[in-house]
């Protein structure tokens, strides 16, 4: 059978896979630190989703087994503060945030270092203000082929500074095969994020390319594959979505599926089977070969998004009381964090200690409302209670560690935290 699953892996991710990198110290916390070197010992296979238990008396932490920075964002960082060290003296430009984290992105600025775009790909610095000798840092999520070309008209390379994930360019790669074998390629993935823009832009180049943010929008994808909404209706209701010169009776024919490294697993997996039961239907190809018309070929999620996902579900079969999510707002990976949390508990989805604001107060970010809000009385009075604590991929040892310390603040009876780390182990 035609299968994609033997394509070249990007030629870092064989290289390396075992890389350590050098990490600024502002970003380490020798407690959370502890931990993760703790259960990496432990569990070198990472087959155990469990949390660690952390328990303090009248607060236990339930630490998930695996979150925070992951390979993508280390190797960012590296080059990045590489780059400021290295290069003194000169422009150094990111083409936008980095990562998607306040507290590096705000430190790199305070180094100097400008954005050239907004996260929402609006101008900040107009092109026309940079020279040959400036630095341009691509960001983790890569960038778009129209703006490599652009970095190359100013005499600018654009693949010196590149922090591109190659996570990332293995949906490049995967969107590149599947076009190359003349199927359509549908991106899952949130259309306007700057990762979704750049995998779009890359797929274009070798196939015809639409992309559906949600389930909602793969059923409106597959009333234009069945015929059920005239072929005219998809231009509006996609619009900037599709590659140039997308034609719906043409291009639906062969369609194959990628995502954005970091959503959802299960919203993936049920975007990608139902597409293809459209197929089956549509083409009556029940029980035989389906890849005349749908791409053989499995998720592009990331490592990072996988373990941080199973490490949630691990979280979440323990009794708790109440849930912190640490990370950047506009961060998608943490998000989805969020989102399998709150199904099950009270979830607070913070970006750092500070939105602690008191014992009864806290400021976090309302993923539905798209807003910061405030809520009062968060920590339940029952005793001993029990809060369950993880962050995104782009957060910060450190965050989780300050939070970490900001709530037992509130519990004066809690046991010394080098107490509690020697008795799991970790000291
Ligand atoms: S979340 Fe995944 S794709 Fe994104 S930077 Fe990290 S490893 Fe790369």
């Amino acid at each position: 059978m035609n299968t994609l699953l033997d394509e070249p892996q990007p030629k870092m991710l064989r290289m390396k896979k075992m890389k350590s990198f050098q990490i600024p110290n502002l970003y380490k916390s020798p407690v959370i630190g502890g931990i993760k070197e703790f259960r990496r010992r432990q569990d070198k296979l990472k087959k155990d989703f469990t949390p660690t238990r952390l328990d303090f008396g009248p607060v236990q932490f339930l630490i998930a087994r695996h979150f925070g920075f992951c390979y993508g964002v280390e190797n960012a960082i590296e080059i990045a503060y590489k780059t400021i060290a290295e290069n003194p003296g000169k422009n150094i430009y990111l083409l936008s945030e980095m990562i998607h984290n306040p507290d590096v992105n705000r430190d790199l600025q305070s180094r100097g270092v400008r954005f050239i775009l907004e996260t929402s790909g609006e101008q900040i610095i107009p092109w026309d203000r940079l020279s040959p000798d400036d630095i341009v840092i691509v960001p983790a999520f890569g960038t778009t082929v129209e703006i490599q070309q652009k970095l190359a008209q100013l005499g600018i390379n654009a693949y010196q500074y590149d922090t591109t994930c190659p996570f990332v360019e293995k949906v490049w790669n995967r969107a590149s095969a599947i076009g190359k074998k003349d199927y359509t390629v549908v991106v899952h993935g949130k259309p306007s994020h700057e990762e979704t823009r750049a995998t779009f832009s890359h797929s274009k180049e070798s196939a015809p390319t639409v992309v559906v943010r949600d389930m909602a929008e793969a059923q409106k994808l597959a009333r234009y594959i069945t015929g059920e909404s005239p072929a005219e209706h998809f231009y509006p209701e996609f619009k900037g979505q599709f590659s140039e010169n997308f034609n719906v009776e043409k291009d639906l024919q062969r369609i194959g599926v990628v995502n954005q490294t970091t959503m959802l697993a299960s919203d993936t997996q049920a975007i990608a089977d139902f597409l293809k039961d459209v197929m089956v239907v549509k083409f009556g190809i029940e029980g035989r070969d389906v890849t005349a018309h749908f791409a053989d070929t499995r998720d592009t999620l990331c490592y990072a998004t996988n373990d941080n996902q199973s490490a949630t579900y691990g979280l979440l079969e323990a009794e708790a009381d109440l849930a912190i999510v640490a990370g950047g707002y506009n961060s998608s990976n943490t998000s989805h964090l969020v989102e399998l949390c709150e199904h099950q508990l009270p979830t607070y989805f913070i970006e750092s200690a500070a939105k602690i604001l008191s014992q009864n107060l806290i400021q976090h970010y309302n993923l539905h409302e798209r807003q910061e809000v405030t809520t009062v009385h968060f920590l339940p009075q029952k005793r001993p209670l029990s809060i369950l604590l993880t962050c995104g991929a782009s957060c910060p040892d450190a965050v989780v560690e300050a939070i970490l310390h900001r709530l037992l603040q509130f519990f004066p009876a809690a046991r010394p935290v080098e107490e509690v780390l020697e008795e799991v182990g970790v000291l």
